[in-house]
């Protein structure tokens, strides 16, 4: 079932997305070499409890952190490590939501550590642009595979893969509602999207192939080709004026 939200509920969900962006560019400014996963992780769990919030993934499923991080050729569902070291030239991929007053935000980011390669440099902007693309499809009438094609079609245009085992979705009272939001298809398909939906846009584009596999662990998703792997995303209401991003960091 898809949740219809009101007007009440998206101002509280202003709120949550505001946080949830906030905590994610303070982890991204945090960055640095030689930090590990688990200190990046702590910075942004500190963040969110200090504004008000509970960190939406601490436990969710039974994860360990308050950010999905992923480095390099992980995918997403990195879990936070005292041993695992970012350094110069990674892409660390931060995934985090903030729930206050009955409601999530969920919004990830691909950063750079440092001066990083060329064809990394290109994977992040071609990624987040691709979410922009996904963006202007989320309005009234239009329905999901709209979204889904225009984020595929445009990552195609550079040879990218993208990932299937893993879609956006929808979110409210509940970090993961729905529809599913696949970041491929075909246009015109899927469920109509409706004033007051609000659904988490996230494409995860590798540089090569679709395909991932899990790793011992459970969780951190890798690309099956070692390529670089990149993550972006917004929660966005859709209404009756075109999409609302909520997921806008208001301290950058
Ligand atoms: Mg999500």
């Amino acid at each position: 079932m898809i949740h219809i939200k009101s007007k009440e509920d998206l101002e509280k969900m202003k709120r949550a997305g505001e946080i949830s962006a906030n905590a994610l560019h303070y982890g991204g400014q945090c960055i640095k070499d030689g930090m590990s996963t688990y200190e990046l992780d702590k910075l942004i769990h500190d963040y969110i409890i200090k504004n008000g919030a509970k960190p939406s993934f601490l436990g969710l499923y039974g994860f360990k952190g308050s950010a999905c991080l992923s480095i390099n050729n992980k995918v997403i569902h990195g879990i936070p490590s005292k041993k695992e070291y970012i350094k110069e030239g990674d892409i660390v991929s931060i995934d985090t939501g903030a729930f206050i007053d009955g409601f999530h935000g969920d919004n990830a980011y691909t950063f750079p550590c440092g001066k990083i390669s060329e064809e990394a440099e290109q994977l992040l902007r071609v990624t987040n642009e691709s979410l922009y693309k996904g963006i202007e499809q989320a309005v009234v009438g239009n329905r999901v595979g709209d979204i889904s094609n225009a984020v595929e079609t445009y990552c195609r245009g550079f040879g990218y893969g993208v990932v299937k085992g893993y879609t956006g979705h929808g979110v409210g009272r509940e970090m993961h509602e729905a529809p599913e939001v696949p970041n491929f298809g075909a246009p015109h398909r899927g469920p109509r999207l409706l004033a007051g939906m609000v659904i988490a846009i996230e494409p995860m584009i590798n540089i090569k192939g679709d395909d991932t596999y899990t790793q011992p662990d459970g969780w951190g998703v890798l690309t099956r080709s070692g390529s670089l792997s990149a993550h972006f995303e917004h929660t966005v209401a859709i209404t009756t004026d075109g999409p609302v991003i909520l997921t806008k960091p208001t301290i950058i």
